[in-house]
């Protein structure tokens, strides 16, 4: 008989115990562990309640009870001894238990009358109660206790697991978050180098969707070029080859966006091995340093642009002033004059850029502030275009504004900037002279200004780029003549600051003619 029991006690266990490792199901598991556990002390029913983190006991499953009533069950769990020494358990009770018991049997309308009970303890911790109970026979005698302690066991290792999961759930979800929503581009690689994940910063990066690029070898989707985009980095040289754990390599080179931009990127690759040395994944960092790369360009050509515009016009200063100074000559009138001219032309010169200089770095930190107020085009053209006058004999300088020509809302000083650049460009690009024309119109929306010239024009693919920081087109007028290649950016940035548009129609020896366009209010 005892034998018999203790075999099927031990076959209970078995089956709880592949439940518990094939299940990750807390309650499902706990629903098993009690119905055994009451059929193994031959009881009517039992239940099992876990310790919540505010130390109440809440009902997690039941057997041969009703599961709509749990909260009847709470004088069971009032009292209970914290003190959870292993040793102790055979004599660990629950004060009163009796009188609790007839509690909740008259409430339940169930003869319960006897009951065991006995605590789940995770590492010296109670983490909740088992009960059996009976209905009729005999008091639970030390062997029930006994067998039920091997079941509280087998509910606690479940709670246990069921816990250790969660918080293994929980982590794996917090990491996949934080590696989602960094700001850089982030990209696991699995040992043969495909892709395994491709988080959302990196897809706005590439324009590449996630969805596309797991699965796929990484530089089939991040296929690094030089910068001169003639060869591809990953082809020749695959930085991938990793012997230890804490190597790290860092890679820059161009990537093609899926629109077809290039953007720059670096590349921190570092590779995770597993206890045996096997190379698991590749964890990579990617950043978009295009704005880096381009500030760095930026300051090389700042620095030979400055240095040369600078040096130029004071150079001239310079040996017309020490010539002028010169104790041994005597200089005419004419030649003084002419030489004072020379003086007085280069420092206007070294002020416009230097002015021009302040505005553009003001515009890169964002500091562009228009004085707003009614502007008179017309007016403003034809006064900008007296004083070039008196700069050039070679030109016709020609005025054509219809005589109702609107006023628009705009900073008169910024506008009176873009014309003066947009006439110097015009004398300085046509150096055989011919007519510049200053025209406005205007219809419902927009009001329109034209420069135009006769000059040098402009091939097609350098329209765009010309209004670009520095840019000047390389020919051998622009080798001769000075410039920062500044006045069109400024041009530009001054009429967008407006809401307006600013574009060219020119073609080589035809001539160009600049427009802008300012919204009529
Ligand atoms: P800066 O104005 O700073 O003194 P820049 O005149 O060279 O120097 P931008 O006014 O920005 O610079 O003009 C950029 C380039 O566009 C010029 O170098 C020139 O190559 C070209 N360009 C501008 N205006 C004309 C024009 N009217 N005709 C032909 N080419 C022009
Ligand atoms: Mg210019």
């Amino acid at each position: 008989m005892l034998r018999d029991y203790q075999v099927r006690q031990r076959e209970y266990l078995l089956e709880i115990s592949r439940a518990i490792t094939a299940q990750l199901d807390l309650d499902a598991v706990l629903r098993l562990i009690i119905q055994y556990a009451v059929e193994m002390l031959r009881g009517r029913a039992g239940l099992i309640a876990l310790r919540q983190d505010d130390g109440t006991f809440q009902v997690r499953a039941s057997y041969g009870l009703p599961a709509k009533l749990p909260h009847l069950f709470a004088p069971l769990f009032a009292d209970i001894p914290y003190r959870l020494e292993r040793t102790d358990l055979a004599r660990w009770t629950i004060p009163d238990l009796e009188v609790k018991l007839a509690l909740v049997s008259a409430a339940l309308g169930i003869p319960l009358r006897q009951v065991v009970a006995l605590p789940l303890v995770i590492r010296n911790s109670l983490t909740g109660m088992i009960y059996v109970f009976r209905t009729e026979g005999a008091a639970f005698s030390a062997n029930d206790r006994q067998v039920l302690a091997s079941f509280a066991d087998q509910a606690a290792i479940a709670v246990q697991n069921a816990r250790l999961y969660q918080e293994v759930i929980n982590e794996k979800r917090r990491l996949d978050a934080i590696i989602a929503n960094s700001g850089d581009g982030i990209m696991i690689l699995d040992c043969e180098y495909r892709i395994e994940v491709f988080n959302k910063a990196l897809e706005e990066m590439t324009g590449v969707p996630a969805s596309r690029a797991i699965g796929r070898p990484c530089h089939e989707v991040l296929d690094l070029r030089d910068h001169q985009q003639s060869h591809s980095v990953c082809e020749t040289e695959c930085p991938l080859k990793f012997k230890s754990p804490g190597e790290r390599l860092y890679v820059e080179g161009d990537v093609m966006r899926s629109d077809g931009s290039v953007i720059t990127v670096g590349i921190t690759y570092s590779p995770l091995f597993d206890d045996d040395g096997e190379l698991v994944n590749v964890i990579a960092n990617v950043r978009d340093i295009t704005r880096f790369r381009e500030a760095e360009e930026m300051k090389s050509t700042f620095i030979s642009v400055i240095s040369h515009e600078l040096k130029t016009p004071v150079s001239l200063i310079k040996g017309y002033a020490s010539t002028l100074r010169r104790e041994d000559a005597k200089w005419d009138e004419q030649t003084l004059r002419e030489s004072l001219a020379v003086i007085e032309e280069e420092s206007d010169r070294l002020n416009q850029l230097i002015d021009n200089l302040l505005d553009a770095s003001r515009l890169q930190a964002g500091a562009l502030k228009l004085e707003l107020g009614y502007v008179a085009l017309d007016k403003l053209a034809a006064q900008t275009v007296k004083k070039f006058r008196t700069q050039t004999h070679k030109h016709i300088l020609s005025l054509d504004f219809p005589p109702d020509f609107p006023p628009v809302l705009g900073d008169s000083e910024r506008l009176r900037q873009v014309l003066t650049n947009l006439l110097s460009n015009a004398i300085k690009y046509s150096p055989q002279g011919g007519t510049i024309r200053v025209s406005g119109r205007a219809d419902d929306d927009w009001v329109y200004v034209a420069v135009s010239d006769e000059g040098i024009g402009i091939p097609k693919e350098e329209q765009e780029r010309i209004f670009d920081r520095f840019y000047r087109v390389e020919s051998s007028l622009s080798r001769r003549t000075q410039g920062a290649g500044l006045g069109l950016f400024l041009v530009k940035a001054v009429i967008e600051a407006h809401q307006g548009r600013v574009w060219v129609e020119s073609a080589p020896g035809q001539g160009a003619t600049f427009v802008f366009a300012l919204p009529r209010n």
